[in-house]
Parts: structure tokens; sequence; C-alpha cells
């Protein structure tokens, strides 16, 4: 019998196709505003981290369009869209 997937080879599955503009940004000089550091903590895909200087960086890549990080941090701190139609993330499994 073979072993169940993890939650990183689940996540490997899905295929994400990008466009020229992030459809999440952190908004100019909030890069080391104290809610951002919510997104460490609550992003499933784990894109977000705190570089050496203090600021909070987004790897947009892999992104599942969960929308917790803008629940968690607020509009104040993100610009948070959909991608554009036909690009994002295109889930494989469950
Ligand atoms: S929308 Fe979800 S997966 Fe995408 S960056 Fe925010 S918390 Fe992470």
């Amino acid at each position: 019998m073979s072993e169940p997937l993890g939650l990183k080879a689940k996540l490997g599955l899905d295929v994400f196709k990008a466009y020229a503009r992030p459809h999440i940004l952190i908004k100019t000089g909030m890069e080391k505003d104290p809610r951002l550091k919510k997104a460490i903590l609550v992003c499933p895909a784990g894109l977000y981290d705190e570089n050496d200087a203090g600021e909070v960086e987004i790897s947009i890549d892999g992104c599942l369009e969960c929308g917790t990080c803008l629940l968690a941090c607020g509009s104040e701190v993100l610009d948070w869209q959909y991608p554009v139609g036909g690009t994002g993330v295109q889930f494989r499994f469950g």
C-alpha cells in the first residue's frame, strides 16, 4: 500500500500560470508593518517570509487564492486581487 501524499507533494501537483503583475502586492512603505507578520503564520502555501532587514516579502508563485492573508493582515497593508482570468492556480488534487 502506498503512502498518502503530504501537503507539499499535493501542492506540487497544482499548476500556476503567472501574469505580468502579481495579484497580491505589499503596499509601498508597509513592508515592516507588524500586521504583515501574521501572513507568515497563516499562509497555507508558505509564500511570505521576513528578510534580514525585517521586511516581509511575498513570492506569489504557488498562491492558492484563499484570501487568508488579506483577512489576517487587512487591505491597508496588502493590495489583493484575484488573478486575471486564465492565470493563477489550477487545482489538480482535491
Ligand atoms: S491568498 Fe492564500 S495562498 Fe495566496 S498568499 Fe494569501 S494566504 Fe497565501
